[in-house]
């Protein structure tokens, strides 16, 4: 979700909101938009482009009620159309949002065709300026309430009125922060893009809107009535707010994943017959991938095989490219990227499709090359992933291949099961977040010259991702294997000064997993456990302890994921490595 700031007051606000998006830049962004009001009438620039592109276009331009827009797009391709801000059909009222409007299909069709509302863009966001223009009767504010009793999912809103000196904000699921300042209010999804204006801010609390006027300001609920609200002091300067806080935008991505997990199931949970996948019984599945998307595909091989029993084949794009594969046209081809750029994966896709292959996309970045390539899958809703090591593109990616399975998935009482625990997912995570003590662990570890990961079954592919984040931040040597396979070689690199960090589950391979810890404690290895049950053989065989909240098998290596990114952030913090851009690595690799 991108980034929203604007102006209220009486200097010129184009510069200020200007600047507000330039401070916004950090979050990454697809596109951008200014809409401000000039005598009665709204206007709008907008660029696919940067924010300096749009600074040439509105040099001459002045108006003190100014709303921006930085957009990540998650509905409709990033284009000049489907950048914000958006206006109704009579232009009278202009809208910059962040988040996902969940039912706008439905909303979207009863305005057309009941009342022949026209709309310009592709996106979810525009359904909130007709909206508007619908209930408008002369209010702009009893208009504005009344849209937000038909849109659900998360948003965060702005919205101007050409008739109106006014300027209407609402907040659920997404953030938003107003600075104050006598005669002038600021709003931002986060107070980066107003700190050098004033440090006394209000955040909205969830479901709270406020209606700015001149020489005023009200907080009120969705349904009217007045709330109290708290002028706070913003204690940081701008750095640390647009990492919120977080010494890395690793770190500040790990701690997202509560909420980037929802957002990958928010919305497909509850219509998983809605997935836009075509699939005519495929007879086997083949997930193609790079990198850390090829371990969460091989999660979802052992998902899908075992819970909907159909054949599934997990390929490196690199590999696979140049093998000339064996391929069928009942096959389903998916391709999983966070970039959706990714060059190998990309020209794998191509290759699938010429042969005449059914191909989908599991990508984080909407209309990027492999989301229009495949134009069908599920697209993560993850937000923009600036570190380089990817973290809550992870995660999502396994949310994303369990929503696949339980599309694919014959059995209704499975998939209820597990939709009411999906739905449990992100206030475990949180909750592991909040007491996590991991930093501890790593500075016992932080010399280690070699660190070897073991899992078994579905959690395997979460050892290979341990050691590979481990490898790419840290500069460490780092292996993940099958707990199994340790003793066909890997069991020889055991001594005492070895970390061997374990993922033990509370599943069928449970007493294998333990079976290999008593291997490692016999060379003396160092087992750091991560599990979801404590006991005194496990307290016995390991150095280190990580309780992580039961879930089902199915998710269990979501939560297992979250301690060993954890862990790999803290022994290269404590090697003082450059976190978010490791040496070597791009975040996209758009070369082969
Ligand atoms: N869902 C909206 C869109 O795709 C807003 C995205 C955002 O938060 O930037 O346009």
């Amino acid at each position: 979700m991108c980034g929203i700031t604007a102006y209220f007051g009486e200097k010129n606000g184009i510069p200020i909101v200007l600047e507000g998006l330039k401070r916004l830049e950090y979050r990454g962004y697809d596109s951008a938009g200014i809409a401000f009001l000039n005598n009665n009438t709204i206007e709008i620039i907008k660029t696919k482009g940067k924010i300096q592109e749009l600074k040439s276009l509105v040099s001459d331009k002045n108006s003190n009620i100014v709303i921006g827009h930085t957009r990540w797009a998650t509905h409709g391709e990033p284009n000049y159309i489907n950048a914000h801000p958006h206006l109704s059909m009579d232009k009278s009222i202009a809208i910059i949002h962040n988040g996902i409007i969940e039912n706008h299909s439905e909303l979207k069709r009863e305005l057309k065709e009941k009342y022949n509302f026209k709309f310009e863009s592709d996106t979810d966001s525009e359904i909130i300026a007709q909206l508007i223009q619908y209930f408008y009767q002369g209010d702009f504010e009893d208009a504005f309430r009344k849209m937000l009793t038909k849109i659900e999912g998360a948003f965060g809103i702005v919205a101007i009125h050409k008739d109106h000196k006014q300027m209407i904000c609402a907040r659920k699921g997404s953030p938003l922060v107003l600075g104050v300042n006598s005669n002038e209010i600021f709003i931002g999804s986060d107070p980066s893009p107003f700190i050098e204006h004033t440090k006394d801010a209000i955040y909205l609390n969830e479901k709270q809107m406020a209606i700015i006027e001149k020489n005023s300001y009200k907080i009120k609920d969705f349904n009217g009535f007045n709330t109290q609200s708290e002028i706070e002091t913003i204690p940081f300067g701008i750095e640390s707010i647009q990492k919120q806080g977080f010494e890395h935008f690793m770190l500040k991505e790990i701690y997202e994943q509560a909420e980037t997990i929802q957002n990958c199931f928010r919305g497909k949970v509850n219509h998983i017959e809605n997935i836009s996948i075509k699939i005519n019984n495929p007879n086997r599945i083949i997930l193609i991938a790079c990198g850390t998307s090829y371990y969460a595909a091989l999660v979802g091989k052992y998902l899908i095989e075992k819970t909907s029993h159909i054949p599934v084949i997990v390929e490196q794009a690199s590999e696979f490219r140049y093998r000339q594969p064996m391929l069928f046209t009942s096959d389903l081809i998916i391709a999983l990227s966070q970039s959706g750029e990714t060059a190998d994966t990309l020209e794998a896709i191509k290759l699938s499709k010429k042969l005449g292959c059914n191909i989908a996309g599991i990508v984080n970045v909407t209309g990027s090359s492999i989301a229009k390539e495949c134009n069908q899958g599920i697209y993560l809703h993850a937000g923009p992933e600036i570190g380089v090591a990817s973290t809550k593109a992870f995660t999502s990616q396994i949310v994303a291949l369990n929503l696949l399975n339980l599309f694919l998935n014959k059995n209704p009482y499975y998939k209820l099961e597990m939709i009411e625990e999906l739905k449990k997912l992100p206030d475990k995570v949180k909750e592991f977040l909040e007491h996590q003590e991991i930093l501890k662990i790593a500075e016992e570890f932080k010399d280690s010259k070699y660190f070897l990961f073991l899992g078994r079954d579905i959690n395997y592919p979460v050892a290979l991702e341990g050691a590979l984040k481990l490898k790419e931040i840290s500069y460490n040597p780092a292996e993940g294997h099958p707990a199994g396979e340790m003793k066909h070689g890997p069991i020889a690199l055991i001594d005492s000064t070895t970390p061997v960090i374990v993922i033990l589950t509370k599943d069928n391979v449970y007493e294998k997993v333990i079976s290999n810890m008593h291997e490692v404690k016999a060379r003396k290895g160092k087992i750091i456990c991560i599990c979801d049950e404590i006991n005194n053989e496990i307290k016995e065989l390991s150095t280190h302890i990580i309780q992580v909240p039961k879930t089902s098998w199915e998710f269990s290596p979501i939560i297992n994921a979250i301690p060993i990114q954890l862990f790999a952030y803290y022994i290269a913090k404590l090697n003082n490595r450059e976190i978010d851009q490791p040496r070597n690595l791009a975040k996209a690799v758009t070369v082969e």
